[in-house]
């Protein structure tokens, strides 16, 4: 008994339990109403993808792809592993079929691993005696297993740390470019990345997002997926949100900038922190991100991205704050503001809801036009799009006392006898047809033991069926705030509990 182990869920995920669930659901349903009247439909995409898809979309010196993805390299679906020595040769020719037909990676790290594996196994059949063996001989026999454990005897995939390399996957494999006008897509649903877990940061936390595909950039698109967003957060009433805009330029321009920058930051590499000085080689961009009290200053002197724009960068970052302002929509600029994945270009955008701490940001967002070309689909796509993280908004509603809704419990259906079981089953159908949410005792208690239940769950009304009320043709109610209580029949007893308009 002492050994039984108790489960624990791993480290850094987490149960939504109701009541919270309730929120949860609320936010998503509200989401999906409002996402709808902007044209958007929704796409449910694996949680699996190829490694290489993030990989190449995400990039791979940012940190979600260099140490936060979830990965493991699958097996081919008929692969009979080699359970005696004898049988490597069997299964080295197996191997090898699958290489030819594909279903194990053709990569260079295999074909390594592969011929190990082959030089080893020629040695281990010149072993003769086999009582005889030298440590030599062993030291083959170790490297025939160990070369088989390294291969890579299947694809490698990885559970997705965010959706839009997904939706963009999906776009070129079902050729959606042929569709009219915009193709407009939500999503919502968990993500995975092995984080240090804290406030407002788990390594399953949940997206809701929406990306706009299509040949336009035209700014307007920007301004409309903004507004959408906000449309939902006012909805939600979500108070206190902040909307932080940017332009990073595109590849004609942001180069450019970004050797500024470099050049910039070396004559002030020896002030800067090692995570900053990393970044002067791997992504100078991110250096803008610090947090860093020390570096603050030094960062507010640097060249400013919006100052170091292209033409048709700059005219496309005006009009997205014209089109901004005839919607209405409030934000403030931050030239600071630049994305954590490589395929960001010109808008970007960060909302920040108040109650988080440090794990501020409630959504990021921006324009990757290059990304769908990037994955091998139609050349001049462009995209834009915004990830929510589900788990800080709930968090930043529950703080502001936006949080959990009742359980709403409206009858609680106390029957005594077996005769009235009968009578309280047909009659719990009919509530529950009429939308009444019923709580139904499956087997028979006690009067006092029955309606204590029904005030412990918060039930509304007891409804109270025993043999006087079957007699009777009635049920007694009992509106369990106050303790009145009346007999009703079946119609008098619906139009009671009906709310009142
Ligand atoms: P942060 O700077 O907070 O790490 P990010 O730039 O990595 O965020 P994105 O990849 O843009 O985040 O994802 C969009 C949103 O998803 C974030 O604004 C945040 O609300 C949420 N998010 C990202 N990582 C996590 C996580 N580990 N746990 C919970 N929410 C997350
Ligand atoms: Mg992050």
């Amino acid at each position: 008994m002492a050994d039984r182990a108790k489960f624990q869920a791993i480290k850094g995920v987490r149960d939504i339990l109701p009541p919270e669930s309730a929120l949860w659901n609320r936010v998503e349903q509200t989401g999906r109403e409002v996402f709808g009247t902007f044209g958007f439909a929704e796409i449910r995409a694996p949680i699996l993808e190829p490694t290489e898809l993030f990989a190449r979309s995400i990039g791979l010196d940012t940190d979600v792809v260099s140490k936060e993805m979830y990965t493991f390299v699958d097996r081919p679906d008929r692969l009979k592993e080699p359970k005696k020595l004898g049988e490597y040769g069997e299964f080295i020719e197996h191997v090898k079929k699958l290489f030819q037909n594909g279903e194990i990676p053709n990569t260079r790290y295999n074909e390594f691993a592969m011929a190990s594996l082959e030089e080893a196994w020629e040695k281990y059949k010149q072993l003769r005696p086999r009582d005889k063996l030298t440590e030599k001989d062993w030291e083959s026999l170790d490297l025939l297993i160990l070369s088989k454990e390294a291969m890579k005897l299947g694809p490698d995939m990885s559970m997705r740390p965010e959706a839009t390399a997904s939706v963009c996957r999906a776009y070129i494999e079902h050729g959606m470019q042929v569709q009219p006008g915009n193709v407009k897509l939500y999503y919502m649903g968990p993500m995975f990345r092995r984080e240090r877990p804290q406030k407002g940061r788990y390594r399953q936390f949940y997206q809701i997002g929406a990306e706009v595909l299509g040949t336009s950039d035209a700014p307007g698109i920007d301004a409309e997926v903004i507004e959408m967003l906000m449309t939902l957060f006012e909805r939600l009433k979500l108070k206190g949100a902040i909307l932080n805009i940017n332009s990073i330029g595109d590849k004609n321009c942001r180069p450019a900038y970004v050797e500024k920058l470099r050049a910039e930051l070396q004559k002030v590499r020896e002030q800067l922190g090692p995570d900053s000085q990393r970044r002067i080689e791997t992504n100078p961009l991110r250096v803008l991100d610090s947090k860093i009290e020390s570096e603050q200053a030094i960062i507010a002197k640097l060249p400013r991205v919006a100052e170091n724009l292209c033409d048709e960068c700059r005219a496309h970052y005006a009009e997205v704050k014209r089109q901004m302002d005839l919607r209405g929509i409030q934000y403030q600029e931050n030239w600071r503001l630049v994305r954590g994945l490589d395929y960001y270009m010109r808008t970007t955008f960060e909302i920040t809801a108040p109650g988080l701490g440090s794990q501020n940001a409630v959504c990021g967002g921006g324009r990757y036009d290059g990304l769908v070309e990037l994955l091998g689909g139609p050349a001049a796509t462009k995209g834009i799009g915004f990830a929510i993280g589900t788990d800080r908004l709930i968090l930043s509603l529950q703080e502001a006392g936006e949080g959990a809704t009742q359980t709403g419990l409206d009858v609680y259906l106390a029957w005594f006898g077996a005769a009235a079981q009968t009578a309280a089953i047909g009659l719990a159908r009919r509530l529950r047809g009429a939308g009444f949410v019923v709580e139904l005792p499956a087997v028979e208690m006690k009067f006092g033991k029955s309606l204590g239940l029904a005030d412990r769950l918060k039930a509304r009304h007891a409804v109270i069926i025993g043999d006087d009320e079957l007699t009777a043709g009635v049920v007694t109610v009992k509106r369990l705030a106050d303790g009145t209580q009346q007999k009703l029949n079946k119609h008098q007893l619906f139009d009671y509990l009906r709310p009142r308009a």
